[in-house]
């Protein structure tokens, strides 16, 4: 396993560096975020041993069972699923650096309540849901500006950038239309002066159409650590 995930783990970078070349971008712009759902800890301290520093988890649960196995090693750890309110108080405790799900402002108001208490911060993306599917979360994209705006109000909140998960597609075109409507409502929120600098977009199969469109962070999981067990749909339309 540790060679496998060491040469994937250089396939990957090989990948972004590929694109980046070919974008005219700087691969330094395009953070490598490992999406180590079921992926254990054993697995992700092979990855840390490869240089590798930013990991995304999908539940709390997964978190706080890695928790203590991994906190020994230097490294930022993003929430990247659905997170129910009721979780919030654990995501805290769990020391999660950034949450990039942030997809209603129900779920901004426990943020900001639970994080006073605490006397905390938190780093949050705003995820929209650029594809339309009604399987998938995130906010709608027609209220970006005006959610963007109320979630600036939480002053123990800071807005750091957008997500979106792609449609699901072989036709790179239709892909390529989420995160040019990702981009655009980046370009839309920086003028009304909310720094959302980084552009979380792209996995294992798109990633490449993510870069051309500016993506700032790339969330990969299947490409490092091969399959799951589970299909996405078990982490993503949890509760619909
Ligand atoms: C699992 C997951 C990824 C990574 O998907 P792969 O296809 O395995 O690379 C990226 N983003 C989110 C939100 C995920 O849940």
């Amino acid at each position: 396993m540790e060679n496998t995930i060491q040469n994937n783990i250089a396939k990957i970078l090989r990948r972004i560096e590929n694109v980046c070349i070919n974008a005219n971008r700087d691969p330094d712009e395009v953070k490598l975020l490992l999406a180590t759902k079921t992926v254990s800890a054993e697995n992700i301290k092979i990855a840390f041993s490869n240089h590798q520093t930013l990991i995304g988890e999908n539940k709390i649960q997964e978190i706080k069972e890695k928790y203590e196995s991994l906190k020994p090693i230097p490294h930022q750890k993003h929430f990247i699923g659905h997170l129910q309110t009721n979780k919030v108080k654990e995501l805290i405790r769990y020391e999660v650096d950034c949450i990039q799900s942030l997809d209603r402002l129900k779920l901004a108001e426990k943020l900001q309540n639970r994080l006073e208490y605490e006397d905390r911060t938190i780093d949050a993306y705003l995820q929209f849901n650029t594809s339309y599917e009604e399987s998938k979360f995130g906010m709608a994209p027609e209220n970006a500006v005006k959610f963007a705006l109320e979630v600036q109000q939480f002053d123990r909140i800071n807005i750091k950038g957008l997500m979106t998960i792609g449609l699901f597609s072989a036709e790179d075109e239709k892909v390529r239309k989420c995160f040019k409507l990702l981009k655009s409502l980046q370009l839309q929120l920086l003028d009304k002066g909310i720094p959302v600098n980084e552009l979380s977009m792209g996995m294992s199969g798109d990633l490449e159409v993510a870069i051309a469109e500016g993506a700032t962070m790339v969330r990969v999981g299947t490409a490092i650590f091969g399959k799951r067990e589970h299909p996405d749909s078990y982490y993503w339309n949890e509760g619909k």
